[in-house]
């Protein structure tokens, strides 16, 4: 089935609001087995949403709106809905007090203008919403049963009303096809190589019925392999049997089979073996321990962090040897490896990994030049260290020094 989303506001055209909307509806509907085939932004103008609605609803079945629905005089969308589908707005008893409750639990007055966000197109099946005073609408087109929804802009309301409100309906307005996915997320492997690792199996995935998207970013790219039928059993089948071949094939390049980053992937890795882990961080700057820690359930696995920015902490708090610094540099293979021995030593824990390197854009050298990273992972078996040698812009030396990272240490803990 395809849909099209038309967002509304002239902050939108101005650039003053990007519209992110349209993303994360995008990618729900695909999720949910519906092609987006059109994003149409356009202002807070009645007769550019009115074209815009004829267009759309010429093209396809269902049309998302967002935006437009606040109680200032801007917003037009609900009144011109109300006249696109030839209804009148009635006062909703229902919503009214459902706006007059959100006010008094807030100790806020509640204007005339907030009143009238409870007037609603009788034509309509309101689509409640607890998180604000602009309510969703649910319209039917009498001829075709094609479906118009309005919601509000504001992007956490949005999201509320598609997944309580909005996919439910979906489900029982029309029959969909089931739609099966199954992402697998690699890193240290090129686009391009990986694909043509896989060719000769790739090119039989389409007349086995199972799609197949890369999904690049920096040193990481995430495999997606779906199916559509009937069935939702067939489609899970399908999937799951070119998963196996694909991991037969490429799983040394695999650091997960769901559909997570590289920080979650390592503590639900490591908590899944009862095993800790702490950082010591130059370069990285307690990048690593970030991305960890934004993972939900971290404290299992991950005891704390040292960044260990000047030489001085390197020594004293994670026991660096002032005459192997003086010898070898901060950024040598030495210091980073008795940084990852000093903070697994001092935070007990079974994995330990550290960063030192040349983040550029300045400060490189002949010998070490700015992109030149060492890492260094301690664990039950001892200290392993590499070099990486990455360009010059310091922000993206950092990320793929943090995936590096990551990634080493699930492939380690395996
Ligand atoms: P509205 O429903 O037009 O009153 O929108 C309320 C707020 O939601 C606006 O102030 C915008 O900042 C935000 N907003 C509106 N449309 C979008 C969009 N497409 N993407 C992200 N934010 C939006
Ligand atoms: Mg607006």
């Amino acid at each position: 089935m395809l849909a099209e989303i038309i967002t509304i506001g002239d902050e939108l055209l101005l650039g003053q609001t990007v519209d992110t909307n349209s993303a994360w509806m995008g990618g729900q509907l695909a999720a949910h087995g519906i092609r987006v085939h059109r994003i149409t932004s356009i202002s807070d103008e009645a007769d550019a949403i009115l074209v815009a609605l004829d267009e759309a609803l010429s093209r396809v079945d269902f049309v998302l709106v967002t935006g437009g629905l606040g109680p200032t005089r801007d917003d037009i969308t609900k009144e011109t809905l109300a006249a696109y589908f030839g209804t009148e707005l009635v006062m909703n008893d229902a919503v009214l007090e459902t706006i007059t409750n959100w006010f008094s639990g807030r100790g806020f007055d509640m204007l005339e203008a907030n009143r009238h966000q409870a007037m609603l197109p009788e034509a309509c099946e309101v689509l409640i919403n607890p998180r604000g005073t602009a309510m969703g609408m649910w319209f039917e087109r009498e001829v075709d049963q094609k479906v118009v929804v309005s919601m509000p802009g504001v992007p956490y309301e949005m999201k509320g009303l598609m997944l309580e409100e909005v996919f439910p309906r979906v489900d029982r307005h029309w029959k969909l096809p089931t739609r099966y996915h199954r992402t697998l997320l690699t890193q240290g492997v090129g686009e391009s190589y990986l694909s043509e690792l896989v060719l000769e199996w790739e090119e039989r995935l389409e007349s086995r019925g199972v799609s197949i998207a890369y999904l690049p970013a920096p040193g990481q790219v995430r495999v997606r392999l779906s199916a559509v039928d009937e069935d939702a059993k067939a489609a899970k089948n399908r999937v799951e049997v070119e998963v196996a071949a694909f991991l037969k094939m490429a799983g040394d390049y695999v650091v997960s089979e769901l559909d997570e980053s590289l920080g979650s992937a390592v503590v639900h890795s490591l908590a899944k073996q009862h095993l800790t882990l702490s950082t010591a961080e130059s370069c990285t700057g307690g990048a690593i321990a970030a991305s960890i820690t934004s993972v939900p359930g971290s404290s299992k696995v991950f005891k704390g962090s040292v960044v260990a920015y000047d030489n001085h902490v390197k020594e004293t708090m994670l026991g660096v040897s002032s005459v192997v610094l003086l010898e070898h540099g901060a950024v040598s293979e030495a210091v980073v490896c008795q940084m990852a021995l000093g903070v697994k030593e001092r935070m007990g824990t079974d994995y330990a990994v550290a960063t030192s390197g040349v983040a550029g854009p300045d400060g490189g050298t002949k010998e070490k030049p700015v992109g030149t990273v060492w890492i260094a992972l301690a664990g039950p078996k001892g200290v392993e260290s590499k070099c990486l040698s990455l360009g010059n812009n310091r922000a993206r030396n950092i990320e793929r020094s943090v995936r590096e990272a990551l990634a080493w240490i699930i492939r380690t803990a395996k």
